[in-house]
């Protein structure tokens, strides 16, 4: 594996492995890496001849500062594990290489209606931010297949947007969500959960398979005030816990039967904030 912390550098490199005529996969990360990352790498190099993955926790995108500080870093066991994992680059820039104009002024992205709702409405800023930091990254790697976590779904939606806004030829491969045997959903954030929070943790996975298992027989509403009323008495302060169409992602408040759904969740344990989410229906 190469290890590439030069923009320029990196973009050099990319251009002569493009002569060679490789399909090029990528994976953007934040570091703290766990099998749901590895997932991604082992999905890109079945699909494409390159691997870039990258390592970069992007300031923009946190709107809570300390969650910004805390966020883990466990930079060696990563490199060691992509390594493993069989990444051919893995590209570790700095701030500066990320945003040489500086951190003010950014590029503003028309995101629509994705960014009212959920993470957009809980956290304001923070999907300007994944796209200031996406738009970069994608205009130097120029992958031609990009894979992304459905872990965070909304994110997923927002990106193949910011793909459009771009006219990119990019594919978008969503990838399935990787869990712990005790069915919580593996997240980098999961390193800052006590022993006990852990165990607590799992609560969402099984509100989740709650919803899906009486979605035939309950009101919507009645099943989200349900869930929350399950995450709160686990400990949990909730967010939201919603329905949404499954393809768009506008919120489903009374549902005919058909249309595709998915459940989403966000909530915090303590100061650690954790979302998931799961498709309801086929
Ligand atoms: P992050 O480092 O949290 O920014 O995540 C980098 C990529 O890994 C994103 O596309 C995430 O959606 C994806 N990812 C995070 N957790 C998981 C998981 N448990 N299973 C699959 N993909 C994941």
């Amino acid at each position: 594996m190469i290890i590439i912390k030069q923009a320029a550098r990196l973009q050099e490199y990319l251009q002569q492995q493009a002569a060679r005529g490789l399909v090029s996969g990528f994976v953007p990360t934040m570091g703290a890496l766990h099998q749901g990352h590895l997932s991604l790498i082992a999905e890109s190099r079945k699909h494409a001849g390159i691997t870039v993955c990258s390592i970069f926790v992007n300031p923009t995108q946190f709107n809570d500062a300390k969650d910004f500080e805390k966020y883990p870093k466990t930079l060696e066991q990563d490199i060691l594990l992509l390594e493993k994992g069989g990444t051919d680059i893995l590209f570790l820039p700095s701030v500066d290489e990320m945003y040489p104009d500086g951190l003010t002024n950014l590029e503003h992205y028309e995101l629509g209606y994705l960014e009212t709702i959920l993470e957009g409405k809980f956290r304001p800023g923070h999907f300007q931010g994944v796209c200031q930091v996406m738009y970069r990254l994608l205009t130097l790697v120029k992958p031609d297949l990009l894979f992304m976590g459905q872990k965070d779904y909304q994110q997923c939606m927002v990106v193949k947007r910011l793909l459009q806004l771009m006219g990119s030829k990019t594919k978008l491969i969503p990838s399935r969500t990787v869990r712990e045997s005790s069915g919580l959903a593996m997240s980098s954030r999961n390193m800052r959960l006590s022993a006990d929070q852990r165990g607590e943790a799992v609560e969402i996975s099984t509100v989740l398979h709650f919803i899906k298992e009486n979605l035939q027989n309950t009101p919507l509403p009645a099943l989200k005030a349900a869930a929350v009323e399950k995450l709160q008495q686990a400990g949990f302060k909730v967010d939201y816990v919603e329905t949404a169409n499954a393809d768009t992602l506008e919120l489903v408040e009374e549902w005919d039967g058909k249309t595709p759904l998915v459940a989403l969740i966000a909530a915090f344990l303590g100061d650690i904030r954790l979302i998931d989410n799961m498709i309801l229906t086929g």
